[in-house]
């Protein structure tokens, strides 16, 4: 039975990429057993690591003055590693809020390690709409950084422009949108990313960070957030998410070997705008997000008669079409339509919708 999963995360993994996984899992190019058995030093898998970051290089072009660091603990653990690492005790970072994780990397921040400038950077139109103010994302002089989520998983909003930082570097969490559309990693100090939104299984988290920003982490940082010790050991101070890490390394060969970002942004681009389009065209659902600034991999929805949500769920089930319902902190629907789901699934999607819609008309 084929379900379609619309699951913000963990999520869909490319069907080519878990078969690849199912078929070495047991024995690994012939060495008679499987990589999650293997010792993460031996050199057969630090081929595989070390692979798996040329190719992550590769896909981004990611400059050579940056680290690629794979570590655990997610993105929840670098709102922690950022301060801890780039925060002086007595500095000070501007955080751009644009939704609930940008909100949740400020606070982890402000409340336990030092001064955290608080820039609310969504409005709403008079549509009732909320759009992004790029007018408030303004830096402080004297900042140790500046902090931004490009893509707002739970809220729908993802940002398309970027504040002028000036030589304050930008921090970004990119979660949900890595690899999902062309960026200029050169325009970052670093960026983070968990891997269960849109790359690989939970549980492996990465950091590409500019090398001026390495060396700079509190004495008390625990050893395995300090991204210079972690750069220093080649991420393998302490033993990684060896299994993520070779499934992301999948991941990346299978974007590489279907043409890279640019080809998925476009993908990206279709599916979203037959998605966007449709809930448009009909009053029965409304998005509440201005266009500029829909996400194009999770999409927020709400349905007009919210009493008929869970019949919404449970009908969608029926026809297994599962993780449609948005996340606690804000209730109505989400489509995580991530790189690994195809056109196909979101034609399904807009055909349920469509007659779901017309039943209850
Ligand atoms: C899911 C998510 C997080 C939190 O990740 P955890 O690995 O659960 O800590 C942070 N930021 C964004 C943008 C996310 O989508």
């Amino acid at each position: 039975m084929k379900v379609w999963n619309y699951s913000a995360g963990p999520s869909m993994i490319p069907v080519p990429v878990m078969e690849k996984a199912q078929k070495e899992f047991c024995d690994f190019n012939g060495l008679g057993m499987g990589i999650v058995e293997m010792s993460h030093r031996s050199a057969e898998y630090m081929a595989v690591a070390a692979e798996a970051e040329q190719l992550l290089r590769d896909i981004m072009e990611i400059p050579a003055n940056y680290k690629i660091l794979f570590e655990q603990g997610g993105g929840r653990g670098q709102f922690a590693a950022v301060p801890l690492n780039i925060l002086p005790e007595d500095g000070f970072a501007d955080y751009f809020v644009t939704g609930h994780w940008s909100r949740c990397a400020y606070k982890e921040c402000a409340e336990r390690y030092g001064k955290a400038i608080l820039h609310e950077c969504v409005e709403k139109d008079s549509d009732g709409n909320f759009y992004i103010d790029y007018s408030k994302m303004q830096v402080t002089p004297g900042a140790a950084y500046a902090y931004a989520c490009l893509n707002e998983t739970v809220n729908g909003i993802e940002m398309f422009n970027l504040p002028e930082t000036g030589d304050i570097p930008l921090i970004v969490d990119m979660s949900s949108n890595i690899l999902t559309r062309k960026i200029d990693v050169s325009k970052f100090g670093a960026i983070i990313f968990g891997a269960q939104k849109n790359v690989a299984p939970a549980g492996l988290t990465v950091t590409i960070v500019r090398e001026d920003l390495l060396g700079r982490a509190r004495k008390y940082c625990p050893s395995i957030f300090d991204w210079s010790v972690l750069a220093a050991h080649d991420s393998m101070y302490n033993t990684p998410n060896s299994f993520a890490w070779y499934m992301a390394g999948l991941d990346f060969k299978w974007i590489k070997d279907l043409g890279g970002v640019a080809e998925l942004e476009k993908r990206n681009c279709q599916k979203a705008n037959l998605l966007y389009n449709f809930l448009d065209s009909t009053d029965f659902y409304r998005c509440p997000i201005a266009k500029s600034d829909r996400s194009r991999v999770n999409c927020v929805f709400t349905l007009k008669d919210e009493s008929l949500n869970a019949e919404f769920l449970a009908q969608a089930k029926s026809e297994h079409l599962v993780g449609l319902k948005g996340h606690k902190v804000l209730g109505g629907m989400r489509a995580s339509i991530y790189n690994a789901m195809p056109l196909e699934g979101v034609e399904v999607l807009v055909r349920y919708l469509d007659k779901f819609a017309k039943a209850h008309s």
